[in-house]
């Protein structure tokens, strides 16, 4: 017996099941792939699968809708595979075991694929019925989305006709996306010289910082533990005689790096002033974030007489000055949409090597001539300090339409469905919009979905009533005839 069988609306519960029956986490989409082609030849629906997977399905208007303009309807095959310890569930392999507990569908153990599962199911109940009005319809489903959203960047939509696009990766009841950041790396290379100093070698940990998601906690104000490293090595370097070994921290351009280190050599009778030096930078720094980093520490260890290849005075202050120079956080709020970061940047990554010594920057903002600016002006910081300057993993931005039917028919809609005017959100971060946006000109997309809880952990649920209150939703928006 199907466990979501007597939930309503019972043909989207029914694909779903199906769904998390087929094993499909990122890179094993290949057989929900499969699923969704035999839909399609199923029914007699065109159909293409790409060589990665992505599947795009065009179902004609039905009876009275042929001359209304048609709708994109997206979602992502793959799903983040995450299961408790104790879990023996072989994901690759097995479906999920299905619970109803009260009004929500959860996955015993693991994740349930609710992300992205319900978008398929919605867009397969939709094609599958005789009796939903509806314009011609593509469906696109891509994979990968969750590792890099390799599907939609590799996806051909040149055959696509449609610029209205619901996608249904959102997992807020009542809240819509209509734009999101795009971004890509920067990365600076200092050349180095060294020389050989003798003295105790120290050795310098800041840690305890918030950190966090750099497009999603950056508006937070936290500190950033890169360059709050550069503020100790500036202080106990004009302080004291002592020379940088080197400094690194974090591991991911788009984290805000919680913790960075540095190491020094010290001439042995200024041990206590360099104490002082670190110590007394830690306590302004603690005092300026004492909200938003209330666990920042510092440890100072010594680690004896030693003799190192330390920066030259001239190398160190190259490093600094770019250091300070180059701009970091949240650099400009979305004039368009409420409490929304527009554009910031994010120093995840520093290290030094032997001879160079390089920064590594996350940027991002919904507006892509902002980008370019922000971009343009870090190449020329870069260039004057004479490091190398390179951009790489580019992603484009999903701007926010000033005019938007789809939005504000899905707004009126959903107000007089359920007396409550949803909130118009941007993201600042990247989702699979942008890169629709960036091959559709003209494209008019709302990103919305049911209520779900706990994505991407084994706690994952989806609400049953909130499933069937925004398929309601969408069958009033696809009613929708001028
Ligand atoms: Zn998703």
């Amino acid at each position: 017996m199907r466990v979501l069988e007597n939930l309503e609306p019972k043909k989207v519960f029914q694909f779903f099941e199906d769904i998390t029956q087929i094993p499909h986490g990122s890179y094993n989409e290949k057989a929900i792939s499969d699923y969704c082609v035999k839909f399609a030849k199923d029914r007699g629906l065109e159909v293409e699968q790409d060589d990665l997977y992505d599947v795009i399905i065009k179902c004609p208007a039905t009876p009275g809708y042929e001359n209304v303009p048609g709708v994109i309807l997206q979602g992502h095959l793959d799903m983040v595979n995450e299961k408790e310890d104790t879990c023996t569930i072989d994901m690759d392999k097995e479906g999920l075991q299905l619970e109803i507990v009260g009004d929500n569908v959860t996955a015993k153990g693991t994740t349930l694929g609710g992300d992205d599962g319900i978008a398929i199911a919605y867009a397969l109940a939709i094609m599958d019925s005789d009796d939903i009005p509806h314009p011609s319809i593509e469906a696109v489903f891509t994979v990968s989305e969750e590792t890099g959203m390799e599907g939609a960047s590799h996806i051909d939509l040149s055959g696509l006709k449609n610029r209205r696009m619901l996608n249904m990766d959102s997992e807020d009841e009542g809240i819509f996306l209509t734009s999101c950041a795009g971004g890509g790396r920067v990365d600076s290379k200092l050349e180095i010289k060294r020389e050989t100093k003798s003295g105790v070698a120290v050795h310098v940990d800041l840690k305890g910082f918030t950190g966090g998601h750099s497009g999603i906690q950056i508006i937070l104000g936290g500190a950033n533990a890169n360059i709050m490293a550069g503020r100790v090595a500036a202080a106990v370097t004009e302080k004291t005689g002592a020379a940088l070994i080197g400094m690194k921290g974090g591991s991911k351009d788009n984290a805000i790096p919680r913790a960075s280190e540095l190491d020094f050599i010290v001439p042995a009778d200024q041990i206590s002033d360099f104490r002082a030096a670190a110590e007394a930078e830690a306590e302004k720094i603690k005092d300026e974030f004492s909200v938003q980093d209330p666990s920042f520490n510092i440890v100072i260890t010594e680690k004896g007489e030693s003799s190192a290849e330390v920066l030259t005075a001239e190398s160190l202050d190259s490093a600094l000055s770019l250091l300070f120079a180059l701009p970091n956080g949240v650099q400009a709020m979305s004039a368009d949409v409420e409490n929304m970061v527009e554009t910031s940047l994010n120093l995840g990554v520093m290290g030094t090597e032997e001879k160079f010594v390089h920064y590594r920057y996350a940027v991002r903002s919904s507006v892509n001539s902002a980008k370019e600016f922000l971009i343009g002006r870090m190449k020329r910081i870069i260039e004057h300090e004479g490091a190398e300057y390179s951009f790489e993993g580019a992603y484009p931005a999903w701007e926010y339409r000033k005019d938007s039917k789809l939005r504000d028919d899905m707004v009126r809609i959903w107000t007089e469905m359920y007396g409550k005017t949803p909130i118009v959100q941007g993201i600042h971060a990247g989702v699979e919009c942008g890169l629709f946006s960036d091959k559709l000109d003209g494209i008019d997309a709302v990103s919305f979905g049911p209520q779900m809880s706990g994505v991407h952990t084994p706690e994952e649920t989806l609400s049953i009533s909130s499933t069937k209150r925004v398929w309601d939703f969408i069958l009033k928006v696809l009613a929708v005839k001028d």
